[in-house]
């Protein structure tokens, strides 16, 4: 068959039986879809045999590239081996390694390990877990989560009912159980009218204030720290994430840290609450976990916690939660192999040298006309358009002006992914220095063509 044919009929299998994420499917009917056939490195082919450059690492999961040959290798041998057997009442060489593997890696004071397959479920355990920690204590009414504005930690009920983005979760409502919510540490747009740094943190001030009046009430408070992700790389100002922890220590509240997204070295340290030496009680990772490679999540937690679980069998104190591919065998040798090279291969210093650079990249961007702000942590960064820069007067949502710029970036070998009105950068970590100059260097002539024309 030739490629025209082959491309048509892929075409068609999709549009006939393909329901896609996060896609208004009567737009998607007729636009000619990005058929991957490959990956390497930094980059990706479509079928016709283009390359382009991942410039969102596969929604923000592939770290050491594609086809990292470790990776590749550790998957490959553990097939010949066995692809998957069960945790529940029995367990395995490769799960028990890696759970010794995070612990080593995550900040002090964790450590247990509780495996799953995604990011929401991560979410969701951590919130049972916190939940029934204050039942098993016999401390009773801890059972509401604060949360904060923009919050996004993933798309099942529960972690919807921490969410804070409207436009994904209002039409659930009904559905959600209750939590309380603190402003956004959303410095360019500060819903309490402040300007940082001279609000001194005000956002902070606020949060204690619905702490103080309702801190019996809640179990945890749960946040993405340092980075609001999905809602636009809203990246929070020094300081913050120290003082979330300060309050959850002062009013007795459990902190659950999100670092679906900002882990393993996204951030440039391999977890975010280090960049503020912070203790999370409870942390939820996935994205990275693999390098990018299998589904598999961990929500990780401390003694403290763990202990007020345990029991005789009677008492029903096992937290009773688990999912069908929990600690997976194939998707555990990915993760070894994955967390291997970070060490071997000195990652995240090596990162150091690039985040500078992409931050240079982004300099010649930030003051076009309808840029608005560029917020960059490490190797998440978002570029916020306006369609005024004096009034911060965002673009109508059906001008889909961010998508515009990144289909343009896509002609030129780029693949990024709009937020809203945010274009969205986050390469692999080990993207090269001539890479990173491209990626710069088609962003900002996007740019130049769809918004500064
Ligand atoms: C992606 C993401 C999730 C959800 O992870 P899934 O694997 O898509 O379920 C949760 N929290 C944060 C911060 C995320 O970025």
């Amino acid at each position: 068959m030739g490629i025209r044919s082959t491309i048509k009929r892929i075409e068609k299998l999709d549009k006939n039986f393909i329901w896609h994420p996060f896609t208004q499917m009567k737009e998607w009917k007729d636009e000619k879809p990005l058929i991957i056939t490959e990956g390497s490195g930094s980059y990706i082919k479509d079928i016709s045999g283009k390359w382009y450059i991942d410039g969102i690492s596969s929604i923000w999961v592939t770290v050491h590239g594609h086809r990292k040959k470790e990776i590749d290798d550790a998957i490959k041998a553990q097939v010949d081996t066995i692809s998957h057997s069960t945790l529940l009442g029995q367990t395995h060489p490769l799960a028990a390694t890696l759970a010794e593997m995070i612990i080593n890696i995550s900040p002090e004071g964790l450590s247990r390990v509780f495996y799953s397959d995604n990011g929401s479920t991560a979410v969701e355990i951590g919130l049972k877990m916190a939940f029934q920690y204050w039942q098993h204590k016999g401390v009773e009414g801890k059972t509401k989560f604060l949360t904060l504005n923009n919050a996004y930690h993933g798309d099942t009920i529960g972690a919807v009912s921490v969410g804070g983005i409207d436009l994904f979760h209002d039409i659930f409502s009904p559905l959600l159980f209750e939590s309380l919510k603190a402003p956004s540490p959303y410095c360019y747009r500060c819903e309490l009218g402040k300007k940082h740094p001279s609000c001194r943190l005000y956002c902070l001030k606020k949060t204690e204030a619905i702490i103080k009046k309702h801190h019996k009430s809640l179990a945890a408070f749960i946040i993405e720290p340092l980075v609001q992700g999905a809602a636009g790389i809203i990246t929070a100002p020094d300081g913050y994430l120290k003082g979330v922890r300060r309050l959850c220590n002062k009013y007795n509240l459990l902190m659950i840290t999100d670092e679906v997204a900002t882990g393993f070295g996204r951030t440039g340290k391999m977890f975010a609450c280090e960049h503020e030496s912070v203790r999370p009680d409870i942390l939820c990772v996935a994205k990275g976990l693999t390098g990018g490679y299998l589904p598999l999540a961990a929500t990780i937690t401390t003694e403290k916690i763990y202990r007020q679980f345990l029991g005789r069998y009677q008492d029903l104190k096992s937290f009773f939660h688990g999912h069908t591919y929990t600690g997976n065998q194939l998707a555990c040798a990915a993760a070894i192999a994955n967390l291997n090279i970070f060490k071997k291969e000195k990652t995240i210093a090596k990162m150091q040298r690039k985040i500078k650079l992409l931050q240079k990249e982004l300099d010649k961007i930030k003051d076009f006309r309808h840029v608005g702000e560029v917020r960059q942590r490490g190797f998440m960064a978002g570029i916020e358009l306006v369609k005024d820069r004096t009034s911060k007067e965002p673009f109508p949502m059906e001008d889909k002006i961010a998508w515009k710029v990144c289909l343009r970036a896509r002609k030129k070998g780029l693949i990024i992914r709009p937020l809203g009105n945010v274009v969205v950068l986050m390469p692999p970590l080990s993207i090269s220095v001539e890479e990173l100059k491209s990626l710069g260097r088609i962003t900002t002539e996007a740019l130049k063509e769809i918004t500064e024309r």
